[in-house]
Formats: C-alpha cells, structure tokens, sequence
C-alpha cells in the first residue's frame, strides 16, 4: 500500500518568512510600538481572568462590539477572525466553489492566490498599470466579461502602498455581479475607508487586522464587515470557535483604548514620512538609480538598479526588508531603525 499527497499539495511548503536572526526587522509591515505598561497590566489582569476551562465565545460578541465603536459600526456585521489570513480562508472556501473563477491584482498581497489554489477555483490575475493605478472601467469590463465570481485586493495595496478612492471602489461593486472582498488591512493609515457603508452594498466584505496599525500581530485577529446576509454566511462557515479567549480578551483592552490606537497611527504616519522624505533626498541625488512610491500605509516601496543586491547588503549589516523582483518594500520602524536602514541605502548608492 501506498499513499501519495493530491496534485493540489504535493508541492506546497511550509510559509518561511525569513530564517535567521536580524537585529531589526522591517519586512513584515508589523508596527514598533508595543503597549505602554498601563495597558499591558490591564492585558494581564484580563488574562489571569480567562476561564481555561471553558471553550471561548464563538461570535466573540464582546470584542465585535467594542471593534464596531472604534469603527462606528454595527456590531452585528461584524465577524472576528483568527487573523485576516483566516478569514480569507473561510472566505475562498464558503462563497466559492470548485472550478469558480476568481480575480486578483498584481503586484498584490501573495496569500489571496495561495488560498484560492487551496479552495481550487481558477485565478485570473489582472495586472495593474505601471505605476501600480488600475482603469476601473476596464477592470469592471474584464470582471463581467469573464465571469468572475470573486474579486479580491488591498486597498491601500500591500506591496506598492497605492491607494484607491472611495468613490472608485463604490462604483466597482455597484458595477459587478462578482463578490469584492476589499481587504483594507491598511486603511488606518488612509482615508478612503468602505466600512461605514459595508450594509449598502450585497456583495461586499470589508477586511481589517489588528496586526499592522495596532501593534497585535502576536495575537492573531483580523476582522470582517459586511451586510447581514454575508456577515450570517461567514459566521455560518467559520470554525465554531475560531478566536481563543486569550485573544478576545486582549483584543478588548486594545479596543477600550482608541486614543491609545489613534496615537499609535499617527506615531507610525510620522515614522513613515520620515523615511520616504529621506528616501526622495537620495532619489533627486542619485537620478535613475532609486525611485520611491508615494506612500499611505506603513511601509515605503522602492524601486532600486540592484534590489536584489541591496537586499542582501542590508540583510549583512542585520536588517531585514521585503524584495520583490526589482522592488524592496521596507517598514516604517523606530527612528534609530529607520537610520540605520538609510545609512546602508545611501552608502550603496
Ligand atoms: C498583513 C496583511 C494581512 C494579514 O493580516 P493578519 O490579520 O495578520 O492575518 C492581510 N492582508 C494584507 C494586505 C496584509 O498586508
């Protein structure tokens, strides 16, 4: 006897970040600010009180509620999530089936392609323009005409920082029969924000995480907005208790403090101003050699004549960044962070 994976998996690897240990980390869009004590004691006292013997609150109903006050929205259409990254999951799984086409951008986050492969449906990809816009006409168009079921991406985008408007993407889903799931992982950095009209509209989910603006990375919650039928859709497919008690009750204090989260936002804002007017300094210096995306989330994307090289010079001297192809994306960090990363850029140039 003999067993042997399926085609879909038998090539698939572990997902590997980076290997290694790099004295600052600037690579995975994570924030720099950890919690002042305050906090972090409530975050204690709140999980000295978990109930470990008990399963946690499938709907996490107190944490969608306090999420819904810092957002202005619903509590009812809200659903929590084991990160974003799951509710993509269920997301691929439940609302499309076998052989279902679905449409993502490029350059765009890598894991929507990852979990529609894993969910079998066939994935289009529409590639943006040059400088990372897309024609939202032609887009509709290609959507419509092909029968796309499925529609998803970041706005802002996770790798080039471009930001979409509002208004562009309300036409988009008024304009299509497709589901758009409009992960907006970003969005506290911008302004162009869906989530206070995610009831309006039949065939739209909004995404959030707590692993980008808030600091929460470790623990694990992303959270979906959406109109009653689909927000019962999801609640309806997602494992029973996919959020642990740890993380609700974490996630609990970090909502019942938004001047805490809104101060955050504006820290990290500042630290990527920083950064991107220091790296247009070294652009006009060093002309077709570096170019830098105006940026509106946490992290700048770089077009640099030797990426790949400077990635591992800086991957050398202990930094670690993103390169993709002739790209680094790198992430805001702490003032010292930042210099550093600069100091290697400017001496390479
Ligand atoms: C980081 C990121 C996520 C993942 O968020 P988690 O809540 O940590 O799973 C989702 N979408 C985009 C575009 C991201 O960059």
């Amino acid at each position: 006897m003999s067993y042997t994976l399926n085609d879909k998996i038998k090539n698939m690897t572990p997902y590997d970040p980076v290997s290694g240990e790099f004295d600052i980390r600037l690579d995975a869009n994570e924030s720099f600010i950890t919690p002042p004590q305050e906090i972090i004691d409530e975050i204690k006292e709140s999980v000295l009180k978990t109930n470990f013997n008990r399963y946690p609150d499938p709907m996490a109903s107190k944490l969608c509620k306090l999420f819904g006050n810092y957002y202005g929205v619903d509590s009812e259409l809200v659903t929590a999530g084991n990160g974003s990254d799951e509710l993509i999951s269920i997301i691929a799984n439940s609302f499309l089936q076998k052989g279902d086409k679905a449409m993502v951008l490029a350059p765009d986050f890598s894991m929507y392609k990852f979990y529609l492969k894993l969910a079998e449906c066939e994935c289009v990809t529409y590639e943006k323009k040059e400088d990372f816009r897309v024609d939202f006409d032609n887009l509709i168009y290609a959507i419509q005409s092909r029968e796309i079921k499925l529609i998803i991406f970041s706005n802002p985008c996770n790798p080039t920082s471009v930001g979409f408007e509002a208004k562009q993407m309300r036409k988009l889903i008024r304009s299509v029969d497709a589901l758009v799931v409009l992960d907006e992982a970003y969005m506290d950095f911008y302004d162009q924000s869906l989530i206070n009209e995610a009831a309006d509209y039949d065939n739209l989910i909004i995404l959030r995480t707590c692993s980008k603006a808030f600091g929460m990375a470790a623990i694990r919650l992303g959270f979906a907005v959406a109109n009653k039928t689909l927000t019962n859709a999801l609640r309806s497919t997602k494992s029973p208790y996919n959020v642990n008690s740890v993380t609700q009750a974490v996630g609990c204090v970090i909502f019942s403090h938004p001047d805490y989260l809104r101060d955050c936002v504006d820290k990290i804002k500042k630290s990527r101003d920083e950064l991107y007017n220091k790296l247009t300094t070294l652009q006009r210096l060093n002309p077709g050699r570096i170019r830098v995306v105006e940026p509106v989330t946490n992290f700048v994307y770089v077009w640099q004549d030797n990426a790949g090289g400077l990635y591992n010079i800086l991957k050398s001297h202990g930094i670690v960044v993103r390169n993709i192809g002739e790209y680094l994306r790198i992430t805001a960090g702490t003032p010292d962070e930042n210099n550093a990363v600069l100091k290697v850029i400017e001496r390479c140039l």
